[in-house]
Order: structure tokens, then sequence, then C-alpha cells
């Protein structure tokens, strides 16, 4: 017993630490929350135990390796075929995406990230005004700390569609309708994990936001 414990330790340490990349590389629009949201993703990554790298290289989606990739309000045409392709393999064979904000701002010419991947395509936004935001899956790691409703501020993105295949976690309703505002889908053996939150600096101090993003990396990182 005491020597597998021994060597079970051993293992542990021997064993190379998970890494999670946060990804920010942007080819249109540019949130200023951007140096605010990676270094609050690199506390929380390293919580978790994960080396942590924040790139804004796109080959670097190819050449590191990783368990977690994080779109931190990627926006345009950022990565080129062979990435696509990379990053499609990368989930389907069990890796975790997490996409905050503007990660359904880009790659509107690669039909599986919008379809498959996020599951939906940023459409417009209004001015930033607080919403209640509701908690419809109240048992989630990313929602289960959340009052409900989660009362924030921030500003709300309308999608194109309402996204299939997904299991809701938030949703909202203003003038422009109601509509889910963070979910989950499950893609081959990969799983993937979208809030629309994020917009603003501010985001990034709220100990509720930020324990959201952190339950969606677990979540996303999980068996
Ligand atoms: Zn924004």
């Amino acid at each position: 017993m005491g020597r597998a414990l021994i060597l079970l330790c051993l293992l542990a340490s021997c064993s190379t630490p998970k890494h999670l990349v946060i990804f920010s590389k942007t080819e249109g629009f540019r949130h200023d929350s951007i140096p605010d949201g990676a270094a609050a993703i690199t506390t929380i990554g390293q919580e978790l135990g994960y080396e942590v790298t924040h790139t804004e290289t796109s080959s670097d989606v190819v050449d590191i390796e990783y368990d977690v990739i994080v779109f931190l309000s990627t926006t345009g045409d950022v990565l080129n075929e062979t990435e696509q392709h990379f990053l499609q393999q990368f989930v389907e064979n069990g890796g975790a995406f997490v996409g905050i904000h503007a990660a359904t701002n880009c790659e509107y010419e690669f039909d599986w990230y919008i379809d498959e991947l996020v599951g939906a395509k940023f459409d417009f936004h209004r001015q930033i005004k607080e919403l209640d935001v509701d908690v419809i899956d109240e048992h989630h790691a990313s929602t289960c700390h959340l009052p409900n409703p989660w009362t924030r501020t921030d500003e709300w993105y309308v999608y194109d569609r309402q996204p299939e295949n997904v299991s809701i976690l938030l949703e909202i309703e203003d003038g422009d309708g109601r509509r889910p505002i963070a979910w989950t889908k499950q893609i081959d053996k990969g799983r993937s994990w979208y809030t629309g939150g994020g917009h603003t600096k501010q985001s990034f101090y709220e100990p509720e936001f930020l324990e959201h993003i952190k339950g969606g990396i677990i979540w996303a990182d999980g068996d």
C-alpha cells in the first residue's frame, strides 16, 4: 500500500501538467477587454492546475500541445485551412473548446466552426445595459453558483439563429426577443462551452462571471 502510494506520487509529479491555451487573435473588431480577460483566465487556468499560454499567433493552434483552447473575443478570419482542420480534429477527438463573447464573431467562412462548434453567429448588439439573466440549468458546473436571475451589465449579443443541438445554460430577454446567451455542445468525443458575456473589462473582475468561466473550463475538459 505504502509503496503503491509512493509510486502514484512519483507518477503524478513526473507527468506533464495539462495545458490551456488562450487565443485572442482579432482580424475584425478588437475588444479592449482582451488583456483583462486573458489575465483573469490565466489565473483561473493556473488555479485549476494548467500551464497557461496566451497567444494571438494562429500557428500556435497547431504547434502547441494543449488540452483546452479558449477563444477569447476572437474576430474575423483568424485561422487558415490547416489550422481550421486541426481545431476540428482536436475537438472531435476529445479536446475542450471554450468560447467567450466574440468567439461567435469569427471564422464565418468555416462552416464547422459556426454550425457545430459554437452553434450560432453574432448578428448585432445594442448599447451595454443591465439585464436579468435567467439560469436555465442550475446544476451545471458553470452556473450552479449563480443567483437566479443573475442581474449583470454587459453587451448582449443577438445571434443569427437559435443554436441547435445545444444544452442551454443561460437565457436573456429584451426588446430583441428571448434567446440563449450561454450553452454547451457535445461534439463527437469533445466538448464546447460558450458564453456571450465578456464584452466589458469589468466582466473579468466580477467573481460570479469568473466562476462561470471556471466552471465552463472544468466542464469542457471533463469526462
Ligand atoms: Zn463586444
